[in-house]
């Protein structure tokens, strides 16, 4: 199974993380403590590793041998400490990896658009945030009540589609604290970091990179320039007085198509230009604006969009690109919204650590989302195990319930049994 290979990959970048400790202190090699953390948020079992340590006391193996390729299961304390001064970019080569597993499986073209482009949608968000907590890299804000509240925030990327349902994470940039700065300045460099940084792997793929009106700024569409990719960014019209200005003084553009929503038919209509100025000023960077607004059978309209790209704009195209353009939402939906609320635990109770801990584990819940995303889309035995489970919770229920009283020798074997709806002998004798 596609799993096999990429722990084996995730095994190998934990067991040459960083290590600090000397002399013989070394019951447990860095592999296992960083599978140990990492296979908790693969589980989305905050308790895995207590009931893999009771399970192994019994058995004298457990599944974090089998699936996870452990020698030992560490201690929270012992995963917490040693964890710390490993940098997040120590594992980075996992989303690279996980995104090589999809396309060899063949799972690329279904967020392949526009002739052969991918979309990949860049979004800040807030990974952390605590009134008693804290490390030397948090960010502090003063709530009302006149708490200070400290939080960490970082500048995701995701593969999406429209009328996908799956986003795939690639590496994270973290938001480090800027003194003075402006969220808005943060979010832009930190932007600009990981296009400078990731952007070149992903060049072969072509892509067209979306992110929200802060993004639609000209150093974040130079900065996609620089790389030579593409930007479809989402423009609003009162954070770009200059360009709408132009637009009330020109002939735009327009198509509207009807569409069939349930029982009833909406239209969608379509304005668009090319070489508008994106700013004030002799050096402003000439883009190509879209505008979306969706009409109900009343003539009420119930949604409105624009965007600025630097891709041609015509009536042949403009339908798709601004059904690509309100993908974006899904790195926010799709992404971030599962990682907060459906069991990715996001911190868990190993700590926030002094040095790196608290994004490292961020990086892990985005590589465990990341594979469990490459699984669902190129691995048939995984997928008729979803299938057959029913939903995305019931599914990691499952998963909780069986290993916490069988050792599954395999993963293979492992998602036979909750295909099948019960374990092969192969287990029971095990
Ligand atoms: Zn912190």
């Amino acid at each position: 199974m596609v799993l096999d290979s990429l722990i084996d990959d995730l095994k190998g970048l934990c067991a040459a993380s960083p290590d600090r400790r000397t002399g013989d202190n070394t019951v447990y090699d860095m592999a296992d403590i960083g599978l140990a953390a990492f296979a908790t948020f693969f589980m989305q079992s905050p308790s895995f590793l207590a009931q893999q340590t009771a399970l192994a006391r019994g058995r004298g193996t457990s599944n974090c041998q089998t699936l996870f390729q452990m020698a030992r299961i560490p201690t929270d304390n012992h995963i917490r400490a040693l964890l710390d001064p490993v940098p997040p970019q120590q594992l980075f080569p996992m989303f690279s990896r996980s995104l090589a597993a999809l396309v060899a499986g063949g799972g690329l073209a279904p967020f392949q658009r526009l002739g052969g482009h991918v979309l990949i949608a860049l979004d800040g968000t807030e990974y952390f945030c605590s009134q008693k907590l804290s490390c030397p890299n948090c960010s502090e804000r003063k709530r009302n009540s006149g708490k200070i509240e400290h939080f960490h925030q970082m500048v995701s990327a995701a593969l999406v589609a429209p009328g996908h349902d799956r986003a795939l994470p690639l590496e994270p940039e973290f938001i480090s604290p800027q003194d003075g700065a402006q969220k808005q300045d943060c979010e832009a460099r930190a932007t600009a970091r990981w296009l400078a940084a990731h952007g070149p792997q992903y060049a072969h793929l072509k892509p067209i990179y979306l992110g929200d009106d802060l993004a639609s700024r000209q150093p974040t569409c130079d900065a996609v320039r620089a790389i030579g990719a593409h930007f479809l960014f989402t423009a609003k019209p009162a954070s770009h007085k200059t360009l709408y200005d132009w637009l009330a003084g020109a002939e735009v553009p327009a198509f509207e198509q009807k569409i069939k929503q349930g029982a009833r038919f909406v239209t969608h209509r379509y304005r668009w230009l090319e070489g508008v100025p994106l700013r004030d000023g002799k050096d402003a960077l000439l883009v190509n604006w879209l505008e979306i607004e969706i009409v109900d059978p009343i003539g009420k309209v119930t949604y409105r969009n624009s965007f600025v790209t630097d891709l041609p704009v015509n009536q042949g195209n403009v339908a798709e690109l601004a059904a690509c353009g309100r993908s974006r939402w899904k790195i926010e939906n799709e992404t971030f919204n599962t990682l907060k609320t459906k069991g990715y635990h996001l911190e868990h109770n190993f700590g926030h650590g002094r040095e790196h801990l608290s994004a490292l584990l961020a990086t892990m819940n985005l590589i465990a989302f990341a594979m469990h995303t490459v699984a669902d889309l190129v691995d048939a035995a995984w997928t008729a195990a979803r299938t057959a489970v029913g939903t995305r919770k019931r599914f990691f229920e499952e998963l909780r319930v069986i290993t916490t009283y069988l050792v599954f020798p395999t993963w293979s074997l492992l998602v036979e049994t909750l295909t099948a709806g019960k374990p092969p002998p192969a287990v029971l004798s095990g």
